[in-house]
């Protein structure tokens, strides 16, 4: 059964797919996260502190949960598109796209069972499972690494009361690659273990963030970036850029939903400023980019240009 349910999603569009035993998440994976949130590393993302019980024991998303089904989706292309938003957020908004995908898959699956979709929709550490069911390792820029597919990938999960046998989880690291950390124009990357310091990186700092930016690290991550020629509009995309997981022949996408929209890859920060709200939602309806919020796309958009 196991191996039916990986050819639907593999079908569907997965570029991986792996099964691990639903518990609790190994206590010293989860000393190292909570690690990172004593630190502050998660910057404002307050979120990240909800539902601890529920993150640490993925089995409360689910009565009688038994497996997690990782499953990753490339939205790379191939080529890499020039474009001042990062790659992921070209398309059409992949909570919908895959929502909707392993919905279908679900309904092909040979068996009925509780299932439960997550894609960032559930306190769930994504990587990490990915990881235990065998889709890949997590790099030392924090993405999680498919083999042969690269870190381009959206993760969902589906967490189901069906008894699958485990797949083999991944235990390799980088190495002394460091590409990653050389690349990062914000110093991001410095720290030990696959920790990101959000404080510094671009991605929160033009997604998550809201309001100015006031604090002392944050004005000194952007011009430091500013130095080194970038100066996004939403998101960053260097660190998996370098990554040599990610160059020569590694599997594109599939789900033509994820492909770049024209009026995405043709956005200026001139037309951003010239926006009304109502333009914006138009604009980025169906759109990863609309978490960024108007006020945050303004934001970025006057940093650019100033
Ligand atoms: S997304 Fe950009 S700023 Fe953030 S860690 Fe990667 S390279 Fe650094
Ligand atoms: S760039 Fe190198 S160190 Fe960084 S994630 Fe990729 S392989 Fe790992």
């Amino acid at each position: 059964m196991k191996e039916e349910i990986r050819k639907i999603l593999l079908e569907g569009g997965a570029c991986a797919v792996g099964f691990a035993k639903a518990a609790e998440v190994d206590p010293g994976e989860w000393e190292l996260f909570e690690e990172w949130l004593s630190r502050g590393r998660h910057a404002g993302m307050e979120y990240m502190r909800n539902h601890p019980q529920i993150r640490r024991d993925p089995r409360l998303l689910l009565e009688g949960a038994n497996s997690i089904i990782s499953i990753a989706f490339n939205y790379r292309g191939d080529t890499a598109p020039n474009s001042p938003v990062a790659s992921y957020a070209l398309g059409d908004d992949y909570h919908d796209v895959l929502r909707d995908l392993l919905n279908r898959c679900l309904n092909s699956f040979p068996t009925d069972a509780g299932y439960r979709i997550c894609i960032d929709s559930a306190p769930i550490l994504e990587r990490y499972w990915a990881r235990k069911a065998g889709v890949g390792f997590i790099g030392d820029n924090g993405a999680l690494i498919v083999p042969g597919a690269g870190s381009m990938v959206f993760l969902a999960e589906i967490v189901t009361t069906l008894p699958l046998v485990p797949d083999r989880e991944w235990i390799r690291r980088c190495g002394s690659c460091g590409a990653c950390r050389r690349a990062c124009p914000t110093g991001a990357l410095t720290f030990s273990g696959n920790s990101i310091d959000c404080n510094r990186c671009l991605s929160y700092l033009t997604i998550e963030h809201r309001g100015d930016w006031n604090d002392p690290v944050h004005i000194e991550a952007l011009s430091s970036a500013a130095t080194r020629g970038m100066t996004p509009l939403f998101g960053c995309d260097r660190c998996l850029a370098v990554c040599p997981h990610n160059a020569g022949k590694v599997r594109a996408r599939t789900v033509p939903a994820l492909a770049p929209r024209k009026e995405i890859l043709a956005i200026t920060p001139s037309d951003i400023l010239s926006m009304e709200k109502s333009d914006f939602s138009a604009t980025f309806r169906h759109s990863p980019i609309k978490r960024g919020r108007f006020d945050g796309l303004h934001r970025n958009a006057l940093n650019m240009i100033k």
